[in-house]
Formats: C-alpha cells, structure tokens, sequence
C-alpha cells in the first residue's frame, strides 16, 4: 500500500481556521483594509493574455532588489514566506541533522522542518517571552544545520536584539539562520545591512502584512548569491503567478500608502497596550501589528473569549495551544477606526468575563 514518507506521517495537520471569517479580521495579522488603490488598478488592466502566458518573475525581482538596494542574484521571490521557510528546509536539512526553534513561534517552522526527517529542537523563550539567545546557542551542535528566528516574533511581538543575531549567525557557521523579518514595517529593524558579512543568514520579508497581499502570496528571501543559486535549482521557475507578479511593483512604488498604514497601526497597537495596562491584562509589548494577551487560564477561557468578541463582530485568534501561551489570544490591529471597534468590544467582554490579572510584562 502507498505510505508517505515516516516523517509526512507524523506531522499533524494543520487547519487555519479560516472558515466562516465573516466580521473585523483581527485574527490572521492580516492588513484589514486592503493593498493600495494602485494595485486595483493594475488588477483591472490585466489581459487574457496576461493570463494565458505563463509568469516571468526576473523583472519584479529586479524591481524589489533596487527597492531593498540589494543585488538581483542576493534575492529570490517565493510563493509568500512559506514558500521561502519551506525552499530552506528542503535545501539544508535531511534525516540526521537538527533545527532550531524557540518557542513559542510561527507554526510553518515545525512542519517544513519536521517533513524532511530532521529533528526539531525547541528551546522555551525567556521569560516574558524574550528571544532566549544563550538557551539558543547552548543548543547548537555539529548537527545544527537551519536555525529560524522571527522577529518580530509571531504570536508574542517580541524583537530579537540584531547583536543576538549575529552571535548565533557566527556560533553556527555550518547552520542558515532564517531572520524572518514578514513583520519588518511595523518595526523597522532590519538584519538586512549586516547580512552580507554572514553567508549563512538568510532574511525573508512578506507582501501579506503591511502590504496587504496575502492573497496574492508573495514573500522574498535575501541571502548570500551562492546560497540564492542553490535554491533556485530546486525552486519552480513558475512559483509566483502573473497576477502577483503585476501588482507587486505597484504596492512598492505606493509607498506614501504603506508609510499611513504603519503609522496608523502603531498607534493602534499603543492604544491596545494601553487598554490591557490599564484593565491589569497581562499581555507582551509588541513591534508587530498584533498584541498577545492573557485573558484567561485555560484554553477554556480564551476560547469563551474569542467567542465572545466574535458575538460582537470581531475575530481574533485564541493562541492557547502555543507553548506558554495558555489562556492568550492575539489581536491584530490596524487603522484608527478598526482600533476604535476592538476596544468597544473589548471592554464588554472583559467586563463580562473573569479575565486572568496580571501585571504586564516588558
Ligand atoms: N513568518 C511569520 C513570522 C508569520 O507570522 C507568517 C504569517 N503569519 C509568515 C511567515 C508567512 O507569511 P506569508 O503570507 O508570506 O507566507
């Protein structure tokens, strides 16, 4: 009988809960307004025989490569960031050799990790979820060969200092470091300058968050040129389709639309702290354009509370089952009037339900 691979087979499946998204989107770190106008536009003008041809990916990598000041041959476009994390694991990692994650961290690591038979070492972030370098480091062996840091960090907000970095980047020569920097507008920190003095550290950047393309799924990878070849020999010369492929430069040339949005959103995610601060929420500073919280104990909890914000329009997304995150939701923001909504519900409900006090932590 036809069996998967041993390592397919014990790889849970992963469902995003993704039906029945009918309300404010705050659950996926989504752009809940939608990309700029131009994009639109470019949409509206595309041709069946745009359509009928199949996509040519080397121009609007020329295109992002002068937007990232960056050579064409240090970057490849991917399929959204998934793509990118999965083209590492498949180039790096085999049966035998370890990866790295600190926990708690975006889910898409594990799995591409696990599927090629490697083993995943999961290291438990600091407290107050801080990115746990030393623990990190400690870690690494002569099996270490993929090491994925985000940063911002999905779902907890938190940063990891750039001299952190670059110490694990030099601790394991052998190893890529992926900085997963797809939250990078929200922050403005980026690895990206230093990267050339390490060959090993890969940074990937996504369209779907600021962008608001997340459907068009675009992501790039910027990594040392000889890495770049080695991925494009495995990577399908058609992975990005033609409609991304238009609109991309049209969402990057709009930059007055991404530079409104960011601002907007933090002030958004100061409005948000402030609220949880001053209920005693317990909940973790972001640099991203969501904010984890505790609201609850249990999984209990914060399912009766995503249930509850969803009785009043607004969807955010119960992170209970992540490591140390029991009793947490996370919710994106966005523009003013969006913040405006979450924090007219948010107040009933917490006022409804028994909310887990805390003090926040920095
Ligand atoms: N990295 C992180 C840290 C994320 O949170 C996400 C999406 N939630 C991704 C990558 C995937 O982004 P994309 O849509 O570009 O595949």
């Amino acid at each position: 009988m036809l069996s998967p691979r041993k390592a397919v087979r014990s790889i849970p499946v992963y469902h995003p809960p993704l039906a029945g998204r009918a309300g404010l989107r705050l659950d996926f770190n989504e752009n809940t307004v939608g990309p700029s106008p131009r994009v639109l536009a470019r949409l509206n003008r595309l041709t069946a025989e745009d359509l009928a041809r199949y996509p040519e990916r080397q121009p609007v990598e020329a295109t992002v490569a002068k937007y990232l000041s960056v050579s064409e041959s240090a970057l490849l476009l991917t399929n959204g960031v998934d793509e990118a994390i999965h083209l590492l694991c498949q180039a790096y990692l085999e049966e035998g050799d370890e990866a790295l994650v600190a926990v708690p961290t975006y889910s898409m690591y594990r799995i591409y990790m696990s599927a090629t038979g490697a083993e995943v070492v999961s290291v438990p972030a600091d407290g107050d979820f801080k990115f746990p370098a030393r623990a990190v480091r400690d870690r690494i062996t002569n099996r270490t060969r993929l090491i994925a840091i985000a940063s911002p960090n999905n779902p907890t907000g938190a940063l990891t200092p750039l001299d952190q970095i670059e110490e694990i980047a030099r601790c394991a020569p052998a190893a890529a470091i992926l900085v997963d920097e797809a939250y990078f507008e929200f922050c403005g920190t980026t690895f990206l300058a230093s990267a050339p003095e390490y060959p090993n550290v890969f940074i990937t950047r996504t369209f779907s968050k600021a962008y608001g393309l997340a459907g068009l799924r675009i992501g790039v990878l910027i990594g040392n040129p000889e890495q770049i070849l080695s991925l494009r020999r495995i990577c399908s010369p058609y992975n990005l389709n033609t409609v991304a492929l238009a609109c991309l430069p049209e969402a990057l040339a709009d930059q007055g639309y991404i530079e409104q949005y960011v601002r907007q959103t933090r002030e958004s995610r100061r409005r948000v702290e402030t609220a949880f601060e001053s209920r005693g929420v317990q909940f973790w500073p972001s640099h991203a354009n969501f904010v984890l919280a505790r609201v609850g104990t249990t999984k209990t909890d914060s399912q009766a509370f995503v249930e509850q914000m969803r009785g009043r329009g607004i969807l955010v997304r119960d992170r209970s089952a992540d490591y140390g995150c029991e009793g947490c939701v996370r919710f994106t923001v966005g523009p003013q009037e969006h913040t405006d909504q979450l924090l007219t519900a948010l107040a009933e409900v917490l006022e409804k339900l028994p909310v887990a006090h805390g003090v926040s932590r920095s």
